[in-house]
């Protein structure tokens, strides 16, 4: 990232500086806020920059061509160089009433208020200069009202203001110090995650969209142990997930010692972190056991446990796409690969998983291993992985469409009516290609399909 000109350590893009000086050439207070100069501070790249002023939104849209005014989140969004950025006029914060979310946002005049209303100290910094120092020509500068600097060098969280006040305002604020926690590497401290456990029973009034969007994060964060573990000391984890409190303590035999809380954690950390869907599955894949285990034994804990994450991603809204991808990892987590596996057996498993879940789903197994303390090729994966690729390789038949016939051709070949058992030939040539791919040639599938519809008689 190019550093800025800005006279500053940091390293404030001069896209940013840009903008900044548009806003102070209009004769407004404007500085650079939140986690993005948090991120500068510590060298980390910022996922976003977001600007502060006292600007009001259309005026915003006046001074900057293309900026366009999102008035359902209140902000101005422009678009420079294919990266938005976000202008918010200061805000101040009146009459937390439910838990969840300012009762109401009133546009301030200084950036002190605005930080303010932050959620931790980190986070409520600012970097740039009121309207008066721009005019006066004095240069930017660092604006840490609640000693965020200190706390981002000794790498702490902690509440701006009184903690337990702060969390009652809103309560995701709880879930973002342990994902924070997590993201950044840092602590909370002391009184701020007494405060958490304190209060830890107000996230259950949480809307399911803010608690999927704080998880997603932690889930991309290095090991989301780390913010899981805080869940669970504090008691956010039973108000958030109580299936996967009922983990703990759950026997798991394979590392002596471990509950099954602490496999689904390691799991959760090995899974890769650029792969959201098998991180969440992984975080979810036993979410069975529980209510299974019987002699030390989980059976049918898959098919209890793809139920059991349905449930929760519903809990959460999470998109249908995501959660069918998840809850279908979930349910065939538990396949048992042997090297006698014919290529027909191979290409059985590759046609049931379907693509792109084959490839989550080793993935997904590999973590597992490593959540039981075994290598991640353990259970024959890296073979399993290379007899996968030389049957995509060999361009095979593994699903209907891949048939040198459709149903079309069925009726029209063999006279038949549409209706259900257009369906059923398919799968019955499907499999009958599956186990010898030489058979899929029109003339063949047209002959066997006669042959199946006599045997039918
Ligand atoms: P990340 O780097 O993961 O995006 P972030 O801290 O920037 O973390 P955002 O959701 O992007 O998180 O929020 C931007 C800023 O808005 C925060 O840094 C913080 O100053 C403020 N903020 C966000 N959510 C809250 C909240 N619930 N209460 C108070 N302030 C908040
Ligand atoms: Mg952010």
């Amino acid at each position: 990232m190019n550093r800025s000109t800005g006279g500053s350590e940091l390293a404030v893009p001069p896209t940013v500086v840009e903008l900044l000086d548009v806003l102070w050439a209009g004769g407004h207070s404007a500085f650079v806020v939140g986690g993005s100069l948090r991120d500068a501070l510590l060298g980390r790249t910022a996922a976003d920059w977001d600007l502060a002023t006292d600007a009001r939104p259309d005026r915003v849209v006046e001074l900057l061509p293309g900026a366009v005014y999102e008035n359902r989140f209140g902000t101005v969004a422009v678009r420079r160089d294919d990266e938005v950025y976000e202008i918010t006029t200061f805000r101040t914060d009146h009459d937390y009433a439910d838990f969840r979310r300012p009762h109401r946002v009133e546009f301030g005049d200084s950036i002190e208020l605005d930080l303010a209303r932050r959620d931790f100290t980190v986070n409520a910094l600012a970097w740039g200069r009121t309207a008066a120092a721009a005019a006066a020509g004095v240069r930017p500068d660092l604006v840490d009202p609640f000693g965020g600097r200190d706390d981002v060098t000794s790498g702490t969280l902690r509440a701006v203001g009184e903690a337990t006040r702060r969390f009652e305002e809103d309560a995701l604020r709880m879930v973002r110090a342990v994902r924070l926690a997590a993201t950044l590497g840092f602590g909370i401290e002391p009184a701020t995650l007494e405060a958490i456990a304190a209060r830890a029973e107000l996230v259950g009034h949480l809307s399911g969209e803010r608690v999927a969007a704080e998880l997603g994060k932690l889930l991309a964060a290095p090991a989301p142990s780390v913010g899981f573990r805080f869940m669970e000391t504090t008691g956010l984890l039973v108000h958030l997930f109580p299936e996967l409190a009922a983990q703990r303590g759950v026997a798991q035999n394979k590392i002596p010692g471990d509950d099954l809380w602490s496999h689904t954690l390691r799991t959760v950390n090995a899974a890769a972190v650029d792969r959201p869907i098998v991180r969440l599955a992984a975080l979810l894949h036993d979410l069975g056991k529980p209510s299974t285990a019987a002699d030390g034994h989980f059976y049918g804990h898959e098919t209890v446990g793809a139920e059991m994450a349905g449930a929760l991603l519903a809990r959460l809204r999470s998109p249908r796409v995501v959660a069918e991808r998840v809850v279908h990892l979930v349910r065939n987590h538990m396949f048992v690969y042997e090297s006698g596996w014919s290529d027909a057996a191979v290409r059985r498993f590759i046609g049931k998983v379907g693509q792109p879940a084959l490839d989550e789903l080793l993935d997904l197994r590999a973590a597992d291993n490593v959540g039981s303390g075994l290598p991640a090729h353990h259970g024959g994966l890296a073979e399993l992985r290379t007899r996968i690729d030389e049957q995509l390789a060999a361009e095979v038949a593994l699903q209907r469409a891949d048939l040198e016939i459709d149903g079309a051709d069925l009726i029209a070949e063999l006279g038949l009516e549409p209706g259900p058992i257009i369906g059923r030939l398919l799968d019955d040539l499907l499999e009958r290609v599956i186990a010898d791919p030489e058979l899929n040639d029109r003339p063949t599938l047209l002959l066997l399909a006669q042959a199946a519809l006599g045997d039918d008689e």
